[in-house]
């Protein structure tokens, strides 16, 4: 039954197998230029030998002879590169042009939330992102570790995700908000307070399936409001050491300086959004290697929500965005590609490379933020984010040099995951 229906599934979406990458035969990609990312150089005249989902060999394609039981993929004129990752992602909220978050949250059925993640997460692959950390379901309970099993089984086609669960927020710092205060009304994220109760639902998180552990670090109290710190220092302390002694990273909304300046001292990962942050606390956050995700489509979208287009001047949300690039640009703080797809259509992820270039990112840097950084960050670079002898065979192939026109990016022609041709589109 499973089969059956993940087999309609794929013939609407072109997406050719879903078959275990152990139950196939080895796969071999020639004709088609290699983009290293690592080094920003381009490779020709060489072939990828893919063998039980992993890249084995790259060498030299003059005079091989073709062996009878490896299936060749002629990519002549197309670029391949690693898959990308999208390090910021809910596949389980969709546009708020199409329903608000509040709505999503409060009157959603997790069902009808899930069967949307799960087209999402089609969408997603199709769109040649082979990787996604998912910060957080905004009241989907764990869905999100429903869809990264399902995909992993094979039951639907999608990314590899990483998956957040639920987020942890402090009393009265998440939405919905600015309701009467007689009503108790459900919120979209996990509530905890004080250092026990926080170290509690990280416990709660990982036990239900968490990979990552994402904490809202400040937060607006009532909508309108401008964000504030929503956690102490020891709450924030007591959160990264109870998911660090299980092995877990942490992820960090954070927008205003000093809830930024607590989450790097108290040891996260990536600080998202991050758009108050100023000189001296990016220069923190360098210093303590820790990863910005700009999220630069989320603020473009909502500027486009709220009735701007470009045809007019600089929306504020977007002079804030371009300023906040180019403080982080200057100080050399990490950047990775997280984009915060679920404010926006799924499938478009590809906007945020666009923008970092857009902003200021010399193209080479902004194809390592979806690949080699965001692998690194996830603590995935013996395995993602690299075309090399060993990796994951996660690629996809486009028309044209991204090097030179990002946007060729949004339109991957071949998708492959785990060695299995997923999309083509030749
Ligand atoms: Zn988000």
């Amino acid at each position: 039954m499973v089969r059956k229906l993940t087999a309609v599934a794929l013939s609407t979406l072109m997406i050719t197998t879903s078959l275990p990458a152990e139950e196939t035969e080895r796969l071999e990609i020639i004709g088609a230029d290699i983009l290293i990312p690592e080094t920003g150089r381009v490779l020709t005249g060489q072939r990828i030998l893919i063998e039980h989902g992993r890249i084995s060999v790259i060498e030299s394609a003059s005079g091989r002879r073709q062996d009878a039981s490896t299936t060749r993929l002629d990519l002549t004129g197309l670029t391949i590169l690693p898959g990308l990752i999208d390090l910021h992602s809910h596949l389980l909220l969709h546009p708020y042009d199409e329903t608000s978050w509040n709505d999503q949250v409060l009157k959603e059925s997790l069902e009808l939330r899930t069967i949307r993640g799960v087209i999402a997460a089609q969408r997603t692959l199709e769109a040649g992102f082979t990787t996604l950390r998912d910060l957080g379901t905004e009241g989907a309970a764990y869905a999100d570790v429903a869809l990264r099993d399902a995909i992993n089984l094979g039951i639907i086609p999608g990314p590899r995700v990483f998956a957040a669960t639920r987020a942890i927020v402090a009393t009265g710092c998440y939405g919905p908000s600015g309701f009467d205060p007689r009503w108790d009304l459900p919120k979209g994220a996990q509530v905890a307070d004080g250092p026990v109760e926080v170290r509690k639902v990280v416990r709660q998180q990982i036990a239900a399936g968490a990979d990552w552990i994402k904490v809202y670090a400040d937060y607006r109290r009532k909508p309108g409001d401008p964000s504030t710190p929503t956690f102490s220092q020891a709450e924030l302390d007591a959160i990264v050491d109870e998911a660090t002694s299980a092995g877990l990273p942490v992820a960090a909304h954070a927008s205003t300086d000093e809830a930024i300046r607590r989450a790097v001292l108290a040891g996260v990962k990536t600080i998202e959004h991050g758009y108050q942050a100023s000189e001296e606390v990016l220069t923190l956050m360098r210093d303590h290697g820790v990863v910005l995700c700009p999220t630069l489509t989320a603020s473009e979208s909502m500027a486009r929500y709220s009735g701007w287009d470009e045809t007019q001047k600089d929306h504020p949300r977007i002079t804030g965005a371009k300023a906040l690039m180019k403080r982080a640009l200057k100080v050399g703080v990490i950047i990775a590609c997280g984009s915060d797809v679920g404010v926006f259509s799924h499938g478009d992820n590809a906007r945020e490379l666009e923008l970092l270039a857009a902003y200021g990112m010399k193209t080479e840097e902004v194809i390592r933020s979806a690949t080699t950084i965001a692998a690194r960050t996830l603590g995935k670079e013996n395995e993602l984010g690299r075309i090399a002898q060993g990796y994951l065979a996660d690629l996809i192939a486009v028309k044209g040099n991204p090097l030179r026109d990002i946007t060729v990016l949004r339109s991957p022609v071949v998708v492959i995951k785990d060695g299995i041709v997923v999309i083509d589109r030749r």
